[in-house]
């Protein structure tokens, strides 16, 4: 059931509004802004009634600080108004509300506002996934790349951790669909994607497709040392997929790894690293094929066989 979440000094008044949405909905009542706030922030509502006279942070102040925090700005808000006052209604509306409900609630008005908000909703969000991922393998798309690597690089800045930047290529891929038909280089990069993606399951890890027959990934907290191991390791799973590639180098399809591990600085752009690791991809390919090649944190490089 999904949650909506009610705002309302008034416990009278949020109650009514309780009862009418409770069969189809899960409410949550709040009786200040700042306790709006807080329940707003866990991010689980589809939907919050917002009433715009309260005693402490009034309404339009909840809205705009419900509109400044990513978890929050995308949620519809609907300003439930005590009077039909023009003046509230539409400085809400201004202020980025989807909509408002006077007192006294029509039930029927309240629901159909509330359905069609809901629907939208979640038809924006399935949008935006879908926007965001890629449709062969279902993972993460070069444009969840660029914006989840903006904000992860700026968090390992601030915070001063280690970040790991990945490569991978699949290995004489055009040969592969040469020998065994384009359908069959597909299954291969849902399979090696999904090996990719079962070893990069933490909540900071991220692993996205960066186009053709390649990836990227980043890994938050790791040192060189051991990030270079855990990438030999999903190298190594590639490989033991055991799919049959005869025209390379290992009779099966492996993958080549190039990656870097920094502290990343103030004003360190996050794409010339990125080179840097398709610079270790690209020797990976080089020396050979099927192995990890790392750049450490003293640009040192780090070379598997
Ligand atoms: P290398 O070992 O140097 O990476 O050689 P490669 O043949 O893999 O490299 P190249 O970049 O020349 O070829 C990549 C191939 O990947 C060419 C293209 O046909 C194939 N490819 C890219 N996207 C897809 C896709 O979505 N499906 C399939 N089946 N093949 C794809
Ligand atoms: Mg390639
Ligand atoms: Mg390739």
């Amino acid at each position: 059931m999904e949650k909506i979440l009610i705002i309302d000094d008034s416990r009278l008044y949020a109650a009514q509004l309780g009862s009418i949405l409770e069969d189809d909905y899960k409410i949550t009542i709040a009786q200040t802004g700042e306790e709006g706030l807080m329940y707003a922030s866990t991010g689980t509502f589809s939907l919050i009634l917002l009433d715009v006279v309260m005693p402490g942070m009034d309404g339009f102040t909840l809205l705009k600080k419900l509109q400044e925090e990513i978890i929050t700005q995308s949620v519809p808000v609907i300003l439930v108004t005590s009077l039909a006052d023009i003046e509230h209604e539409q400085r809400g509306l201004v202020l980025g509300a989807v909509d408002y409900i006077t007192k006294p609630f029509h039930p029927l008005i309240v629901k159909a506002r509330v359905n069609t908000h809901i629907k939208l909703y979640n038809y924006r969000r399935q949008v935006e996934h879908q926007s965001m991922t890629d449709q062969l393998t279902g993972i993460a798309n070069r444009r969840q790349h660029d914006q989840c690597s903006a904000v992860k690089w700026d968090e390992a800045t601030r915070l001063q951790v280690p970040f790991s930047i990945c490569m991978f290529d699949i290995d004489h891929f055009k040969a592969f669909n040469d020998t065994y038909g384009h359908p069959a280089g597909d299954k291969v990069i849902i399979n090696v994607a999904k090996t990719i993606s079962s070893y990069l399951q933490r909540s900071t890890d991220f692993v996205a497709r960066y186009g053709g027959e390649e990836f990227v990934a980043f890994l938050v907290g790791e040192s060189s040392g051991k990030a270079f191991k855990y990438l030999k390791k999903i190298r190594q799973a590639v490989e033991d997929l055991c799919i049959p590639h005869a025209p390379s180098v290992a009779d099966h399809v492996t993958i080549s790894v190039g990656g870097i591990t920094l502290v990343p600085q103030t004003g360190d752009s996050y794409d010339f690293y990125l080179k840097i690791a398709d610079t270790m991809l690209y020797d990976a390919k080089n020396f050979g094929r099927n192995r990890v090649v790392w750049a450490d944190e003293r640009m040192k490089q780090l070379r598997e066989k």
